[in-house]
């Protein structure tokens, strides 16, 4: 390049200036043609004048990561010889990626003619590298709010679920919203405690019906597992095939691990992507994971609770049977579902014979082990549609849903046998057996209300009072109301 060029000012300090510069600085003929760089461009890229033989700048320094629009921006601009800046990510001879911001300058001869292009570029990687990692940074905190944000949205709907049911629901629905990546299962432990058995699945995983403890190794270890990228690490046996990822979350309400929160990465295969790659991902996901299983834990725990509560409320500590409260709603419910149907509902009156005479003779704790023996039989002997239940001191009612006149006086008789032969043993000695009597009404025709239904078998269980005891009389009987 001739020195004359470059301006009025004194042309040898000129070059001085450019050639000391650390910045890259190249320039071209209007061809594009390369014809001049200064020493900080061979350092900073690691190619010489000689190195352009022919090439366009673009053809050495770009690279298939340097966007695309960018160049265009710099062809334009220099078709169009106006100046330019812009940020652009080059390569050096070496093959190292680097950031610049360049500079074209166009170049005008003393005639006003278009001689040279000037491009400086100044390395820019560092603060690039930097702007990166905030940017990261910043997107990880927005992405660790948004997660946790959504997590306290799931609680409260989790914390607000009244039954199992409306919570495994929640369950579903939530875990795909926070972990869409994972396919799961939600397993319960069944009430005989040894096996697990499938309460909720989301995604399309190939559930096992149920799973024994010993079949999980988080289960069998008491604490959360994580499969997928140790070098030395066994899957489960619940889990088919062993190449996708996968935790396992112990559920645990009140101190008991009652269920198993099951996360697989099934598009995460073991055997295609790069461990690296997996590990990190598992590595973000295991909190989420963490949290998941720990929100649903206080979640189960607080449904038990709620069902505990409730369960006291209808239940007879004593006895452990339903108790009047329950017994007037259920029956309610049971004659609805009658009128509905077309079809029967019985009631089988129960009264304990000379109790108070018991109590008196054997003292009240003696009575209250006889009540509970009965009650025992009770519902021993009436289960799935028959209901016993204790309505009071020693009278009982057991509310039979869809069954017959006939059916239940023959049960009502069956079971006061039955009570003939408990035994109680009671400060060292047996206790003399009792004897119990009963009343049998059915709707709809002794009545279309509970309290009627009610009435009508307490005056058939008064009828076997008087005609002395231990027996079963039905409505229906129009007999002598006393013995003879
Ligand atoms: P009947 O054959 O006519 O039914 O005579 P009964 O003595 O059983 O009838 P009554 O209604 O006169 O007395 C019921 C007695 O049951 C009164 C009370 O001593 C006893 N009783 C009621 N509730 C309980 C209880 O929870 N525990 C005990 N141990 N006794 C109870
Ligand atoms: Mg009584
Ligand atoms: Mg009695």
């Amino acid at each position: 390049m001739s020195k004359k060029t470059i301006g009025n000012v004194s042309t040898g300090f000129a070059e001085l200036v450019l050639e000391h510069t650390t910045d890259a600085i190249l320039i071209t003929d209007p061809d594009a043609r390369v014809v001049w760089v200064n020493a900080g461009f061979e350092k900073m890229y690691g190619f010489a004048l000689a190195d352009f033989d022919g090439l366009k700048p673009e053809d050495l320094l770009n690279f298939e990561g340097t966007d695309a629009d960018v160049t265009q921006q710099v062809i334009d601009a220099l078709r169009e010889r106006r100046p330019l800046q812009v940020e652009i990510e080059n390569i050096r001879r070496s093959g190292e990626t680097l950031w610049v911001e360049k500079k074209l300058i166009p170049l005008f001869g003393a005639e006003g003619r278009h001689i040279y292009n000037m491009s400086v570029s100044r390395d820019i990687s560092e603060r690039k590298r930097l702007e990166e990692s905030a940017r990261e940074m910043i997107e990880a905190e927005a992405h660790r709010q948004h997660e946790r944000r959504l997590l306290s949205q799931i609680s409260e709907w989790l914390y607000s679920a009244k039954s199992l049911e409306e919570l495994l629901m929640v369950v579903k629905k939530s875990m795909q919203t926070l972990l869409p990546e994972a396919e799961g299962q939600l397993y319960i432990y069944s009430n005989s405690r040894d096996t697990l058995e499938l309460a909720a699945q989301w995604g399309d995983g190939e559930p096992s019906g149920h799973i024994g403890a010993e079949d999980c190794w988080a289960l069998r270890r008491g604490r959360a597992y994580s499969y997928g990228v140790k070098a030395i690490e066994f899957a489960c046996g619940h889990v088919h095939g062993d190449n996708n990822p996968y935790f396992c979350l112990p559920i645990i309400a009140h101190g008991e691990t009652i269920g198993l929160l099951h996360l697989c990465f099934s598009a995460f295969d073991r055997t295609i992507m790069p461990r690296e790659f997996i590990e990190t991902f598992m590595q973000q996901r295991w909190e989420v994971g963490l949290l998941c299983a720990e929100q649903i834990s206080l979640a189960v725990a607080n449904v038990q609770l709620r069902h505990e509560l409730m369960d006291q409320s209808v239940r007879d500590p004593l006895t452990n049977l339903w108790n009047r409260r329950w017994f007037l709603e259920a029956s309610h419910k049971e004659m609805n579902r009658a009128r509905n149907k077309g079809s029967e509902v019985s009631l089988i009156s129960l009264d304990v014979d000379h109790f108070k005479k018991f109590n008196d003779h054997h003292g009240h704790d003696a009575g209250d082990i006889v009540l509970r023996e009965f009650g025992a039989l009770l519902a021993t002997t009436f289960q799935d549609d028959f209901s016993p239940c204790r309505i009071g001191g020693e009278e009982f009612v057991v509310l039979c849903a869809g069954i017959g006149h006939d059916e239940a006086m023959a049960r009502a008789a069956d079971f006061l046998e039955k009570v003939t032969q408990i035994e109680v043993h009671y400060g060292g000695t047996r206790l003399p057996r009792i004897t119990a009597s009963a009343g049998v009404s059915t709707f709809p025709e002794d009545g279309e209300q509970v309290l009627r239904l009610m009435k009508v078998a307490d005056e058939a269980l008064y009828t076997a009072k008087d005609r002395g005891r231990a027996q079963a009389v039905s409505s229906r009987d129009k007999g002598p109301k006393k013995a003879a």
